[in-house]
């Protein structure tokens, strides 16, 4: 095996030694050491003659060697990469090089989450309404059954841009929730009423990685003669399934809101950790999703739709909370910072 350690050896002298004058030469060098018929593939070959308790040691060197060739062959093309391309005849320019990429944009990920959920409400034959984000006291609040004293119309978490003067007009202010947006269906269309309401909603809160001042919901309606709440666990599950896969467990939780009568909560498995326990679901292996429930009758009477003959569910949810669970994004500030490294991690088509 002496003889062949001092072949590499030679070999490797030889390498080193050698110089091109031009992308000729280069292509010499390629033919006599890493062509098929070539001398590292020769000596490659000389593994078989190698005891077999050597094998390993051996491979090694005849490796190290044969990337030896090829790092300097490299060094030798990269020295000649320019004349190359004037051999072209297209001046200094290489005409098959590849352009400059084109960057495309995609869309925000909250989108994305949003036209998703949109399209699954879609496919149960529900349509999309929209209102305005600068709303009056009565649809955003009254309308809902929120008497003057609930927690949500306090200060800290509206912001109020408006208030009536000398006690005439409405008091304005940016919607705290997009149910401001089934209250101006309800005031005009009858039913049956079947419809989505996404969109941004504002709160007075300080903003942090739990917390902003503007959010997206998706809130639904549906009213009709006998509509339960079966209707409404049956809808949701159908939700949960289509976007987050068959797998995830759902469970509702005795609830209350001033709006629905029942009310429950729904939480579905955690997806981080798949129920064991994480930070995001707080090691319940539970995560809340959504509110839901029955239309209070109070709320349809506002509208002067008959609580007797009607009845109807509601249900609202937070894009960024999907789209946390979704992505595993777990800071909310960065959807409105326009990193465009953070924005550019999310694709889809719709
Ligand atoms: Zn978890």
């Amino acid at each position: 095996m002496e003889s062949l350690l001092q072949q590499i050896n030679d070999h490797k002298t030889a390498i080193t030694a050698f110089t091109a004058n031009n992308a000729e030469d280069v292509e010499q060098f390629r033919i006599k050491w890493l062509g098929t018929k070539g001398l590292v593939k020769a000596i490659m070959g000389e593994m078989r003659n190698v005891p077999n308790d050597q094998k390993k040691a051996f491979g090694q060197i005849l490796n190290e060697f044969k990337l030896f060739a090829e790092a300097r062959f490299e060094a030798l093309q990269a020295q000649f990469e320019g004349a190359n391309t004037a051999d072209l005849g297209h001046g200094s320019q290489d005409q098959s090089l590849p352009g400059d990429p084109i960057s495309v944009g995609s869309r925000h990920p909250l989108t994305l989450v949003r036209n998703e959920m949109v399209a699954i409400f879609k496919r149960l034959g529900f349509s999309v309404a929209e209102g305005p984000e600068i709303e009056d006291d009565w649809h955003n609040f009254g309308a809902m059954n929120l008497p003057e004293d609930h927690p949500a119309r306090d200060m800290q978490d509206t912001f109020y841009i408006k208030k009536p003067d000398n006690g005439n007009g409405p008091t304005w202010l940016l919607r705290t929730h997009t149910s401001s947006v089934q209250a101006r269906v309800m005031e005009t269309q009858k039913p049956p009423i079947r419809v989505i309401c996404p969109g941004r909603v504002y709160r007075n809160e300080t903003i942090s990685a739990r917390a902003h001042c503007f959010f997206h919901q998706v809130e639904g309606l549906y009213i009709d003669e006998n509509v339960s709440f079966a209707d409404l666990k049956q809808t949701l599950y159908f939700f949960v399934q289509e976007m987050f896969g068959k797998d995830v467990k759902v469970r509702f939780r005795p609830s209350y809101f001033p709006f629905t009568e029942p009310s429950a909560e729904m939480d579905i498995s955690c997806l981080i950790c798949q129920g064991k326990g994480c930070n995001i679901c707080k090691h319940t292996g539970w995560v809340e999703i959504l509110g839901s429930g029955m239309v209070h009758p109070k709320v349809l009477e506002n509208f002067g739709i008959d609580s007797n003959k009607y009845t109807g569910f509601a249900f609202g949810m937070g894009v960024e909370r999907i789209t946390q669970l979704k992505y595993q994004v777990n800071d909310l500030r960065l959807y409105s910072q326009n990193d465009v490294r953070f924005l550019k991690q999310f694709t889809g088509v719709v």
